[in-house]
């Protein structure tokens, strides 16, 4: 089943188109990573598709329900109530982390289980011990954010999006904030979400860990998908702007 759906996304800003024609399929279990140069809105597709921004057209479905459709060229968006159910199904690590400053490490991750999802306080903390093991932050449950190294607080703001137990999650690079040297714990948690089968949908600009990692690649470019295929399709037979992508990381 296609756990999301985007077909024909378009989004602009003042009058100049950003995504022109997006679609794109995510299977369960699926790790998806897009690529491509700064500008061409990778961000502003994962905006969209995670309704924090809203698209000017084309069609969105998680689990195969309209979000939002097309209605007499104009997009409308389901209501209240089913959005909130939606907006169950993903999380969305971003770049620069996100956490509250003021919040220790594990009242950043209950925060959300507790007040959104009514979970119990007993429950949520069990469970974000359970996520802070399994990322190897135990022993920083009781830290603030500032006593963090920026690659702790990236494994922070993944427990705090797989605690509401999302069915995909989205990551826009997740890794562009940190030093090089910490960019590796980062990325070896989210292979082991991977491992998992956790269906992911990943910006980044991490060659070597796209290719391990992904089932298929997506380059993006000028707000069109230029090519998409498996890595090895993407890594040998690219297309002539994905090599000359690629080439600028290697
Ligand atoms: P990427 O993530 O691939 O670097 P973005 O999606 O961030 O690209 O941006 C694509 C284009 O959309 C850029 O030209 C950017 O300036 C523009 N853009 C993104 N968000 C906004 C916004 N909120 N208002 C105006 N322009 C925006
Ligand atoms: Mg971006």
């Amino acid at each position: 089943m296609n756990l999301l759906e985007i077909n024909h996304m378009k989004k602009g800003f003042d009058g100049t188109g950003v995504l022109e024609d997006i679609s794109l399929s995510v299977k369960e279990g699926e790790v998806v990573s897009i690529i491509g140069p700064s500008g061409s809105g990778k961000s502003t597709l994962l905006r969209c598709a995670t309704m924090l921004e809203k698209m000017d057209g084309g069609e969105l479905k998680y689990m195969g329900e309209a979000a939002a459709w097309e209605e007499s060229g104009k997009c409308v968006y389901a209501g209240k109530q089913k959005l909130k159910e939606i907006h169950k199904h993903f999380g969305l690590v971003f770049q620069s982390f996100n956490l509250f400053p003021h919040y220790s490490v594990m009242k950043n991750i209950t925060d959300a289980p507790i007040s959104v999802d009514k979970v119990s306080k007993k429950e949520a903390e069990e469970r974000a011990l359970k996520l802070l093991k399994q990322l190897g932050l135990e022993e920083k449950k009781d830290a603030y954010p500032y006593q963090l190294s920026g690659g702790q607080q990236q494994r922070v703001s993944i427990a705090r999006a797989l605690a509401l137990q999302p069915k995909i999650l989205f990551f826009d690079e997740p890794t562009s904030a940190l030093d090089p040297e910490l960019t590796g714990e980062v990325l070896r948690v989210i292979k082991e979400l991977a491992k998992e089968h956790m269906t992911m949908i990943i910006v980044t600009h991490e060659m070597q860990f796209a290719k391990e990692l992904s089932d298929r690649i997506v380059f993006m470019e000028q707000g069109l998908i230029q090519q998409e295929g498996t890595p090895e399709e993407i890594f040998t037979a690219p297309n002539e702007r994905v090599r000359e992508f690629i080439g600028k990381f290697t």
